[in-house]
């Protein structure tokens, strides 16, 4: 996929900041640009010259995401990863395109970041206030959570059977779920938002709604709650080893319409 021109090597005990400086190589995605790439314990940023002002800063941010999400599940990563900080939407599709096999495939605004077990792409932010909607770039929290929302991925797609979420569209409840949960993204506005359209009667009634319309994050966010305060973290972690519901079903020991249904009662029972 990508071609060295000069050797990886790092100091494990000094963590990212404290590396050799950037390699030049060829791009990830075949186009003409020189690209970079700055290595660490636990991953490499490649990122191409227009945005070598914040590659420093997304390695920070990165790093300390990486560790929250370990520290989240109590569990290691399995492998490291590399983190490609694309330098405008045509490249990351170009990037998206080349993963998935679907040359034809355009990218919707929102579209910022992805995960799989192996990689981590993500627009610059330097692009988002012309080349993307719904993210503002000047939100340092919303960013910190983005990132660590796509390094769930990372960790999920890890340990999983299938690191790149290939044919696992209809996880989608949980895979997003997970994500947003332990990422901090479900926040008091998300939860307040799921709850309300349970009280109108617009709750998802089945587990392959739940990531879907406007309040997504809240109703998917909160189920992966619901699973963690009732059947504990330990549960949670084992969850992102399945790649079937029904065998996730089996280890709760629940039916669908049972846990959705208890689901409701949880969110029901906070007032807030
Ligand atoms: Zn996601």
């Amino acid at each position: 996929m990508r071609l060295l021109l000069c050797q990886r090597f790092f100091v494990p005990a000094l963590g990212f900041l404290l590396l050799r400086p950037p390699c030049a190589w060829t791009g990830p995605i075949g186009d003409p640009e020189v690209w970079s790439s700055l290595p660490s314990i636990n991953f490499d940023v490649s990122y191409t010259g227009r945005d070598s002002s914040l590659v420093t800063g997304l390695g920070s941010a990165a790093t300390a995401a990486h560790l929250a999400v370990r520290s989240f599940f109590g569990h290691p990563f399995t492998s490291r990863f590399d983190i490609f900080l694309l330098p405008d939407r045509q490249s990351t599709d170009r990037q998206w395109q080349r993963a998935w096999g679907d040359s034809t495939f355009q990218s919707e605004c929102w579209m910022v970041a992805g995960g799989v077990a192996d990689r981590l792409d993500i627009l610059s932010p330097r692009v988002w206030k012309t080349e993307a909607c719904d993210h503002d770039p000047a939100d340092s929290t919303g960013f910190r959570r983005l990132l660590t929302h796509e390094i769930v991925h990372v960790f999920h797609g890890q340990h999983n059977p299938r690191p790149t979420f290939d044919g696992l569209d209809s996880l989608s409840w949980f895979i997003e779920g997970v994500a947003t949960y332990a990422s901090g993204q479900l926040d008091d506005r998300r939860l307040a938002e799921a709850r309300s359209l349970i009280r109108e009667g617009k709750d998802p009634r089945s587990l392959g709604t739940f990531w879907t319309g406007k309040a997504r994050y809240g109703m998917a966010g909160s189920l992966a709650l619901f699973i963690d305060k009732i059947y504990g973290r330990p549960v949670l972690f084992d969850l992102l080893a399945f790649k079937e519901q029904a065998a996730m079903l089996k280890l709760l020991g629940v039916s669908e319409d049972s846990l959705v249904a208890s689901w409701k009662k949880f969110m029901l029972a906070d007032r807030r």
